[in-house]
């Protein structure tokens, strides 16, 4: 039986791991989140980790008194994240949303555990970092994230060099077919409803203004070592195939499946092994599967993540930050949709960069993205 630490547990993510662990009677060692108390309380007492982590003081500060009746250990701040996740346990599942999730992924890869990766702002900034770790550790970066699960369960047998092309599918999100006078006055609200997916709220903006796809595109050329180049992002609007591969021969193979995190996340936590069915695909109720290319001209965060993978360096940190902090400007409603690439444009044309780079100099970059951002907005 595995023994399993999530960071992230309250989150989208989290808590369909949480289910897959039940579905699979994997024991939990540790769980950690951001300032969700109430419910990491409640996990807690489900699924009885040895120690819990709260990134926020003062709600863990509450959630200790709240466990104050049981044996579990109650950490906080980063530190305590980065302790609970190099705690007991051979697999770390990432889901804690943005670069936050770098430092303790780094932290357990050092120590020998095998990653779970959801948390794709990881490979994002800190892809050859983390690999080149992985490899001198030996241990796993198992893809989570669903079309990097399709690709890896695509890739399955093949021989080395066989691989010419990765197929990146994506749903096109809430405003696919708008135009960018249509796009102008949209609200958070509006970018929030996913047609597919039911996912956090930074990843569903991304979704809609297709950052999401440009991230997903660095994080393929760093999982499966290919070219920006290699990689055809495809709108697919039903959300069934999940991505594909195609071979040297013009073969294609791709992974479909129900739009079901749940999925990916156990096919992680299993592998190679294959575990439950917890929805049936019917492919007749579906009826029809549609791929169109995706428009470059209206949603320009795909193009700009392109560039900065191709560029390399510290640009993929330096969008990857502005994004973060645009996201939270949308969200808040101080900045308009579109303006969310303009400034994410703006952060990686102000961008330093370095090809040979530190942890630190990744912090330093994503600082510097966020301060360009906040300027350009006239907040500090
Ligand atoms: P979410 O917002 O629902 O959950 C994020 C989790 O991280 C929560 O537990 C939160 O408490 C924790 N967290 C936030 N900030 C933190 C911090 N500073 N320190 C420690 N913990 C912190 O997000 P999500 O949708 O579950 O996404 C998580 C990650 O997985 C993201 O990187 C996302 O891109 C990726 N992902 C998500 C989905 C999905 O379906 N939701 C699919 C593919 C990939
Ligand atoms: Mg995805």
């Amino acid at each position: 039986m595995k023994e399993l630490i999530i960071l992230g547990s309250t989150g989208s993510i989290g808590t369909q791991s949480l289910e897959v662990a039940k579905a699979q009677n994997i024991r939990v060692r540790a769980l950690t989140a951001g300032s969700n108390h109430k419910l990491l309380e409640e996990q807690a007492r489900q699924f009885k980790p040895d120690v819990v982590a709260l990134s926020d003081i003062s709600a863990a500060k509450q959630l200790k008194i709240a466990l104050g009746d049981t044996d579990i250990k109650v950490l906080s701040g980063e530190e305590g994240i980065i302790e609970a996740a190099t705690y007991k346990g051979e697999t770390v599942l990432s889901s804690i949303v943005g670069i936050a999730g770098l430092r303790p992924t780094l932290a357990a890869i050092e120590c020998g555990k095998n990653i779970a990766l959801a948390n794709k702002e990881t490979m994002v900034t800190g892809g050859t970092i983390v690999n080149k770790l992985a490899k001198e550790k030996g241990v796993k970066i198992l893809p989570v994230d669903s079309e990097h699960s399709a690709i890896f369960q695509s890739l399955q047998g093949a021989l080395e060099g066989s691989l010419k092309k990765i197929l990146l599918t994506a749903s096109g999100g809430p405003f696919f077919n708008k135009t960018r006078e249509e796009l102008k006055n949209v609200t958070a609200k509006d970018a929030l409803k996913h047609p597919n997916w039911s996912m956090g709220a930074k990843i569903t903006i991304d979704s809609a203004t297709l950052m999401n796809k440009g991230l997903e595109v660095i994080e393929a050329v760093h999982l499966f070592g290919v070219k920006a180049s290699d990689i055809e992002v495809l709108v697919h609007r039903q959300s069934i195939v999940h991505s594909g591969v195609e071979f040297s021969d013009g073969a294609v193979i791709a992974q479909l499946g129900t739009p079901d995190m749940k999925i990916p996340i156990q096919y992680a936590l299993t592998y190679p092994e294959r575990g439950v069915k917890f929805e049936n695909l019917d492919l007749f109720k579906i009826g029809t599967l549609t791929f169109e290319k995706p428009d470059l001209d209206t949603f320009r965060c795909l193009p700009l993540c392109i560039e900065a993978i191709n560029k390399g360096g510290l640009y993929p940190t330096a969008v990857n930050g502005a994004n973060e902090e645009s996201v939270r400007l949308f969200l808040e409603g101080k900045i308009g949709f579109l303006q969310i690439a303009e400034l994410n444009e703006k952060a990686m044309e102000k961008a330093v960069n370095k090809t040979d780079y530190t942890v630190e100099d990744i912090f330093e970059a994503d600082l510097q993205a966020r301060e360009t951002v906040l300027k350009a907005c006239g907040i500090i």
